[in-house]
């Protein structure tokens, strides 16, 4: 787990390539294969420049993709984990392209929240 530096610049090979590895970001149970037009149908609702995606973009599509409300700091670190792999680290924004490598990266790696050693930001009232 730690083998990845979070600066490991190795090029991903093809991000829409490359097999899940992660929890299936869709439940409808028929193991839909994430491509390049679903992670673009959620970016283009929330990108207000579509030449860049900005880090905050790329969480955000993230977010609308696997349908979180709120996101905890290991959902935030990968993502941040996905812009190394694809982006050679974390920017403030990123090419178009590249923010929807970066989201479909960590949608294919994402294992879910570790929710035992979770610390949440706010707690869930029911
Ligand atoms: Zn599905
Ligand atoms: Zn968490």
């Amino acid at each position: 787990m730690a083998s990845e530096g979070p600066f490991g610049t190795e090029m991903v090979p093809g991000v829409w390539t490359m097999p899940s590895r992660g929890i299936e970001w869709c439940d409808c149970g028929r193991h839909h294969v994430l491509d390049r037009d679903i992670v673009f149908g959620f970016a283009q609702d929330l990108v207000e420049d579509p030449d860049w995606m900005t880090h905050d973009e790329v969480v955000d599509t993230a977010m609308d993709l696997w349908n979180y409300v709120s996101v905890c700091e290991f959902f935030l670190l990968g993502i941040r984990r996905s812009a190394s792999a694809v982006n050679g680290g974390p920017a403030p924004r990123y090419s178009f392209e590249r923010g929807l490598e970066i989201v479909a990266y960590f949608s294919k790696t994402w294992q879910g929240c570790p929710e035992e050693i979770c610390s949440p930001s706010r707690d869930r009232e029911d």
